[in-house]
């Protein structure tokens, strides 16, 4: 009943387990009249027992004794965090080969140090060569005698599921003495000739036992919360080729030749402002079979288009192209990542939305812009829309191989997007150092990004080739800055507008930031500046009239991007950022 995280222990178990939607019916079995009620309060369905069992199995058996079932799963009510994945593998088993000689089945995990091993409280498992159990024991088993042997450990974990009538068997068999010394239910099952089928699993739950396991659970909970971007240092990856100077895209075919794979082309995807362009188009070299597709930055990437490029490729060649380059702005730095990811993976970019979850590596990739400020050239992610949220595909797979920086192929970018696009590079600076998840590798990128920017867009002392190489570096510094931090207000309204109203990135940063002050004052005054300086026109009025429904959607998009909040505002968010509040700020917009 203790809480955890705003509900009791025994909700978030329960809810838990009908989250996993693996089962017919949820239950919680209990002998205590306050649980009961807590349950059933809580639209739950409980089941109350004697008060006179000896364990939680038997406690089990009485609840489904007169119940049609064959298999019952027992999760313990302590274990709020029990996981899908557990559950489905200690289900998974009755489906195998074997399935009609298991009587139940239960997990395990893989344990290497020493002081766990030799620790009663830790019950170590050990089976046989097709994984059923031959003995579960409070001592290191087995014994280590030689040193040198090949060996795993494996800690047994509380979870089983059971045929119904190895449940009853149960119920109705005495203890022997096996099990009263060592005080492990299972191994009466054991005793009694029963077949366990033990599971590998390396998820690790918290077992709330004590008030310190619910200090560590509660804390656990708010990592889980931030959906597990936060909660860890990063082992990030970085691009790990990059070539800079003006002029230095003549490379390419240099660069690209030795990761040329027979009969394998290269995909090229340009962005169709150079369809008419041969100065940049005749400096890539086709040969044999390369492709060159020109797409279009109308619009920003989805998901659905990029299936479609993917479905394309992979329908023209039998063999996986030998890489993707792309070449643009952040439209088509995102594509090429996305695509290449999409080559060797299955299904739709859209299953892929969100933190790690891209099994396998990417095709080779190599990213050259042609406007800067996204910083997407080096982020690890690649912004999608899908068919029901915007987000990232955010993976150790998604950033570029090799990476070409040439200032000069950003000459042509109209004034307007030049701006947009910039001003995205010093709104990733100004979020990521006034965030609260600052540090100070962030910090180190994002000065250096915000103090560029300033000399680009305000002091203006450089020619335009060194302002060009300049902003290309700031993109650069301030995609760095949020890799290790994240981004803030600005950039989770934008992401609103966007999905509403299809605003793109930049322009919606701009549209968003200018009535910031609350939040960023010093820099909302200086960004006025450069909007002045550079005669820069901000649209006005697009919220004006928004449907009450549309607006909805808007306050719901923005408030989902829960990580970037917690940058901004800190934990309290959500009482500073208010519905109301967010309404009022677009209201202005
Ligand atoms: P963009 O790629 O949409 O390009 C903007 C416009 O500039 C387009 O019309 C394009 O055709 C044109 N353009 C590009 N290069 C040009 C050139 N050299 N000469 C003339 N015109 C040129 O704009 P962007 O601001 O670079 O990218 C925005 C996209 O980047 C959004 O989709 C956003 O979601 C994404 N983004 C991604 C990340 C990331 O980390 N992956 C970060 C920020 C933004
Ligand atoms: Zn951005």
């Amino acid at each position: 009943m203790q809480d955890l995280g705003g509900k009791t222990v025994i909700i978030r178990t329960y809810e838990a387990a009908k989250q996993t939607n693996l089962f017919d019916e949820v239950y919680v079995v209990t002998d205590s009249d306050v649980i009961y009620k807590e349950i059933g309060s809580n639209g739950g369905k409980a089941i109350m027992s004697k008060k006179t069992h000896e364990s939680g199995s038997d406690r089990i058996a009485e609840a489904v004794e007169n119940m049609d079932v064959d298999i019952v799963v027992n999760v313990q009510g302590d274990e709020p965090f029990t996981s899908k994945k557990g559950l489905q593998q200690v289900l998974e088993v009755f489906k195998g080969e074997d399935a009609d000689s298991i009587d139940l089945a239960s997990l395990m995990t893989e344990i290497d140090d020493w002081k766990e091993i030799s620790d009663p409280n830790c019950v170590k498992v050990i089976t046989d060569k097709d994984d059923f159990a031959l003995y579960f024991s409070r001592s290191p088993i087995p014994y280590p005698r030689d040193k040198n042997a090949d060996v795993k450990y494996y800690k047994h974990k509380g979870i089983y599921a059971f045929r119904k009538e190895a449940l009853m068997d149960f119920y109705h068999l005495p203890m022997r003495s096996l099990e009263a010394v060592e005080k492990i239910e299972c191994i009466r099952y054991l005793e009694y000739g029963k077949r366990i089928k033990m599971a590998v699993t390396n998820t690790q739950g918290v077992e709330i036992d004590t008030p310190e396991d619910l200090v560590e659970a509660n804390k656990l909970l708010k990592k889980e919360d931030k959906k597990s971007v936060n909660n860890k240092f990063r082992n990030f990856p970085m691009v790990p080729k990059v070539v800079f100077g003006s002029g230095c895209f003549d490379q390419l075919p240099e660069i690209l030749a030795p990761q040329r794979q027979e009969n394998a082309p290269f995909v090229f995807l340009v962005d169709d402002v150079f369809e008419n362009n041969k100065a940049l188009t005749d400096r890539i070299k086709l040969r044999f079979n390369d492709k060159l597709v020109f797409i279009s930055a109308e619009e920003e990437p989805a998901t659905a288009q990029i299936d479609q490029i993917v479905k394309e490729i992979t329908s023209e060649f039998k063999k996986k192209p030998s890489g993707i380059i792309g070449v643009g702005g952040g439209t088509i730095m995102d594509i090429a990542k996305a695509v290449s990811i999409m080559l060797t993976n299955e299904g739709s970019a859209a299953d892929y939305q969100g933190w790690d979850l891209v099994k396998n590596k990417a095709v080779y990739h190599v990213g050259v812009p042609t406007i800067s400020g996204t910083g997407a050239e080096v982020s690890r992610t690649t912004v999608l829309s899908g068919p029901v949220r915007k987000l990232g595909i955010n993976s150790d797979f998604t950033p570029f191989d090799q990476v070409i920086l040439d200032p000069q192929l950003t000459e042509g970018v109209p004034k307007n997007q030049w701006f947009y696009t910039g001003m995205d590079c010093f709104i990733h600076c100004v979020e990521s150092l006034n965030g609260t998840f600052l540090n100070a590798f962030s910090q180190s990128y994002g000065e250096k990004a915000y103090d560029l920017c300033k000399e680009i867009f305000i002091t203006q002392v450089d020619t335009e080739e060194e302002a060009r190489a300049k902003l290309m570096m700031a993109s650069w510094h301030g995609g760095m800055s949020i890799a290790y931090s994240q981004v803030g207000v600005a950039h989770a309204m934008s992401y609103g507008l966007s999905y509403v109203l299809g605003t793109k990135h930049g322009i919606g940063n701009c549209i968003v930031f200018n009535h910031l002050e609350d939040f960023y004052p010093e820099d909302v005054v200086l960004f006025k500046e450069m909007v002045k300086n550079h005669d820069i026109e901000i649209p006005k009025g697009l919220c004006a009239n928004l449907s009450d429904k549309e607006m909805n959607k808007m306050i719901d998009i923005a408030l989902s991007l829960v990580p970037l909040w917690e940058n901004a505002l800190g934990d309290n968010w959500k009482a500073i950022m208010t519905r109301e509040k967010l309404k009022s700020l677009y209201l202005k917009m």
